[in-house]
């Protein structure tokens, strides 16, 4: 093989790879999109970037977010979309994440294990504290004294609200 050749082999491998980190860069992107400096809150008005630990996303199918400053503010939300985002509808959104407590990674939210009640406030007070598992959960409970679990589904529409005003 000629030194020309094999140092053309060499730049097409490299631009191959080149893409590959192109595209999984993307990829990642899409999957954990990130609020942007002046992204608010869409129910308390605060901007969520300064918050990234309690970070709550609802995607849509277009591609566009909307970003919350905690668990509870999310599902004030989607109980109540036409108060919080007019026009958008419900089959319309794509995925809703949640930030784990302890690792801090998006995670799904209704996959998500909720614990209330515990010592740890989030940026609007009480939270729905999001854990990556029941395990996680039963743990979270014992060294934040917390009062209740509760699955995704079992997060009723009055149930933030109660929490606003320290009712578990
Ligand atoms: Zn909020």
């Amino acid at each position: 093989m000629s030194v020309h050749r094999a140092a053309r082999r060499f730049l097409t491998v490299l631009a191959l790879a080149a893409w590959v980190a192109v595209f999984s860069l993307n990829a990642a992107a899409q999957a954990v999109q990130k609020p942007g400096p002046k992204d608010l809150c869409p129910v308390c008005g605060m901007l969520v970037s300064k918050y990234p630990n309690w970070v709550a996303v609802v995607q849509y199918k277009d591609g566009h977010a909307h970003f919350f400053d905690g668990a509870k503010d999310l599902f004030k939300y989607l109980h109540d979309l036409e108060k919080y985002a007019p026009g958008h509808r419900r089959e319309d959104v794509a995925a809703l994440q949640v930030t784990d407590y302890y690792s801090l990674a998006r995670i799904d939210a209704q996959k998500a294990i909720f614990v209330i009640g515990s010592d740890v406030l989030g940026p609007m007070g009480h939270e729905l504290v999001p854990l990556a598992s029941r395990a996680d959960a039963e743990d979270f409970m014992k060294d934040h004294k917390g009062k209740r679990i509760l699955g995704f589904a079992e997060v009723t529409r009055e149930l933030p609200f109660r929490l606003d005003d320290g009712k578990f």
